[in-house]
């Protein structure tokens, strides 16, 4: 997809500040440090768009990037630091809740795991969120530069079985760095906006 505009929109805590355009929405979802920024970053060739290394405390707000007049990226916010209180993940789980639960125009998520990695309890739970929610899930499997070629197809395999991921939701191998998956992740979406 060739990017033509990509602009920060606004920070959101509850649906009252959801734009009201009606352009469709993915939203993205990963563990903090996973590489989610690097991820929006990439695809719509932008250094820093997305703050990258997004750190624990940091305000928790639905941040929304308006991509080409067309659709939003919703980056939300970063789950499973251990550092967390109580209190925090309890307002966390009421904002994703309200968000999940009512957005009309949210047509996929995407979900960054890391390729390396076994998915963590945490994934799996979002996982299991997302579905819970019947949303369907993109998963992107990230820093597939750091493995081996020949391992990429059993990391994969392996991403998709702990997930238990359903047949119809899609699992693509990506690397922020050599680009790779891109157009495999731009044709994923693409599905989701027409
Ligand atoms: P976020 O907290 O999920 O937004 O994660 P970031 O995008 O800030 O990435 C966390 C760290 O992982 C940074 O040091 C990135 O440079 C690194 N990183 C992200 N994606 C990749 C990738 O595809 N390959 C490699 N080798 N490093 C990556």
């Amino acid at each position: 997809m060739k990017i033509t505009n990509a602009e920060f929109t606004i920070s959101a805590v509850s649906s009252k500040q959801y734009p009201n355009d009606l352009l469709p929405e993915i939203a993205l979802a990963g563990r903090s440090n996973v590489g989610k920024s690097s991820f929006i970053n990439k695809l719509i060739q932008r250094k820093s768009l997305a703050r990258t290394s997004s750190k624990p405390g940091k305000t928790q707000t639905l941040n929304y990037y308006k991509i080409n007049n067309q659709f939003y990226f919703v980056d939300v916010p970063g789950y499973g630091y251990a550092q967390v209180s109580k209190k925090e993940r309890e307002k966390w789980g009421q904002m994703m809740e309200e968000y999940f639960q009512t957005r009309d125009t949210l047509r996929a998520v995407i979900l960054i795991t890391d390729i390396r990695h076994e998915p963590t309890r945490d994934d799996v739970q979002m996982y299991d969120y997302l579905k819970y929610f019947s949303l369907d899930v993109i998963v992107i499997a990230t820093k597939a530069d750091k493995i081996p070629k020949g391992k990429k197809e059993q990391y994969v395999k392996r991403t998709r079985k702990i997930l238990q991921m359903e047949q119809t939701d899609t699992i693509i191998a990506f690397s922020a760095q050599t680009g790779e998956g891109k157009d495999a992740a731009w044709g994923a979406i693409r599905h989701y906006l027409s």
